[in-house]
């Protein structure tokens, strides 16, 4: 399974425009792989995984190819994750097509603020509930409940197809109870997960720092549901984590961690090495 990080930032990217800080400064200054985009990811070149503010120049920069699309997976309703307004440019009169070529994934929020910018328009959006997988495609797609913005159903997802489990995990928080007990089914090959406030954790209660990230990782390899050799790629990357990307390269080698970069693929593979 192959796995695209389209971009790997937080909600204001890096750098953040509108602030200062050492790492936005860095970013600036240096470019590559310490500038990030508003987190997004494409699945096998046809799953794309939330649909953000940077969503056009992301498609531009990877020369990713929309036609190619079979859906569009969303995870939950912030702005960095859902940018409305961008699929208009699908359809008629921006271009020939009067029905969106693929169906919408999304939970009761995402579908409702659709709905409510588009409700004369021809998307087929289907509404997803945390624990209850649905079929796309030949591929296994359950979303698990996050713990984030707790007034809607924030999904983190898990792809299965040909025997390859991959969790994409982007605006998690650390996991309740009920996720954990859930997640003990599976045996995850690969695993993106937030890492979202670094060296400084915050008061909201829905993002990881650098330490958090590591426990959850930890205990996801402990208790056998993410095997020992499976690939865990960081990303959701805020500038106010105060760690450049070498910096996020060095504080995660001792727990056998990478962080991601904006157009970092990476191929998940199975047990028995099928793809
Ligand atoms: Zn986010
Ligand atoms: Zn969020």
């Amino acid at each position: 399974m192959k796995v695209q990080l389209l971009g790997t930032g937080a909600s204001d990217g890096i750098p953040a425009i509108f602030t200062e800080s050492r790492v936005n400064r860095y970013a600036l200054d240096h470019g590559g792989k310490d500038r990030r985009t508003r987190s997004s990811a494409l699945i096998d070149d046809h799953l794309k995984v939330d649909f953000g503010p940077d969503t056009w120049i992301q498609v531009v920069e990877n020369k990713v190819d929309p036609s190619e699309w079979s859906a569009v997976l969303m995870t939950h309703s912030h702005e960095d994750h859902l940018d409305r307004s961008e699929f208009q440019y699908f359809l008629y009169p921006f271009t020939e097509r009067e029905f969106m070529p693929f169906p919408i994934y999304a939970n009761q929020t995402v579908a409702d603020k659709l709905w409510e910018r588009y409700p004369e328009w021809p998307l087929e959006i289907v509404v997803t509930r945390s624990y209850c997988p649905f079929e796309h495609q030949g591929y296994t797609i359950t979303p698990i409940k996050a713990n984030h913005k707790l007034d809607e159903d924030s999904q983190n997802l898990i792809f299965q197809r040909d025997g390859v489990t991959f969790l994409y995990g982007t605006d998690t928080g650390y996991w309740q109870d009920e996720t954990w007990e859930f997640l003990t089914d599976f045996s995850l090959d690969g695993l993106v997960i937030e890492c979202t406030e670094g060296l400084h954790r915050t008061s909201y209660y829905g993002h990881m720092d650098l330490k958090e990230c590591v426990e959850l990782v930890q205990r996801l390899r402990s208790s056998g549901i993410l095997r020992p050799d499976a690939q865990v790629i960081t990303t959701h990357h805020a500038h106010t984590g105060d760690l450049t990307h070498a910096e996020l390269e060095e504080a995660l080698r001792p727990y056998r961690m990478v962080p991601g970069f904006d157009g970092m693929a990476i191929e998940v593979m199975s047990v028995s090495g099928r793809q």
